[in-house]
């Protein structure tokens, strides 16, 4: 089945709008995922950046496993930051340095940001309920026009990656990639 013929119900979403400009098919594939949530997604097959990128996402996810790496994909590129959480902590969730969060947060509404990414070392590329948490900001959606991607791995190897974007009063899930080895 096509990428495209996947179940997309949904005209409006908050992800990036940029095509990619290349396309690294030996890499990563478009291969149809199930979503993980109810919410239907909009654009499967386009991440908003060049696929290529995956890959040094993917990369970084590995050199971290077991504990959650995170990062920034900005519009010239990938920015991998630091999880300062305490190893334990580090397996389930992650935290920017005060210096990566102070660049989100002064650069959130300029567009430069496209993606506030990280990974799960065990897991699928599911939304989690941690990820919900960190989403939201005293009642509010932290960064709304920042998508956020979740690299999931199988015994540290990355397999997937999937997209979420803010839309109407939610965060859902809005594509969906295979990672080949
Ligand atoms: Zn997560």
């Amino acid at each position: 089945m096509p990428a495209d013929d996947r179940e997309c119900g949904r005209n409006r979403h908050g992800a990036p709008v940029r095509r990619p400009g290349s396309h690294d098919r030996a890499a990563v594939t478009d291969a149809p995922q199930s979503p993980s949530a109810d919410a239907p997604c909009d654009n499967p097959s386009k991440p908003g950046f060049p696929v290529a990128w995956i890959r040094e996402m993917a990369e970084y996810a590995a050199s971290a496993g077991p504990a959650e790496c995170c990062g920034l994909v900005l519009r010239e590129g990938i920015r991998p930051c630091q999880n300062v959480l305490p190893d334990d902590s580090a397996r389930v969730a992650y935290q920017f340095s005060p210096a990566d969060a102070i660049f989100v947060a002064e650069n959130a509404d300029a567009g430069t940001i496209l993606a506030i990414y990280h990974s799960h070392p065990e897991g699928p590329a599911d939304w989690s309920a941690i990820d919900e948490r960190a989403a939201w900001f005293a009642g509010a959606p932290l960064y709304p026009k920042i998508s956020r991607l979740i690299i999931g791995c199988r015994a540290g190897v990355p397999f997937e990656i999937a997209g979420y974007s803010f839309t109407e009063t939610a965060w859902r899930p809005y594509w969906r990639s295979a990672i080949l080895p």
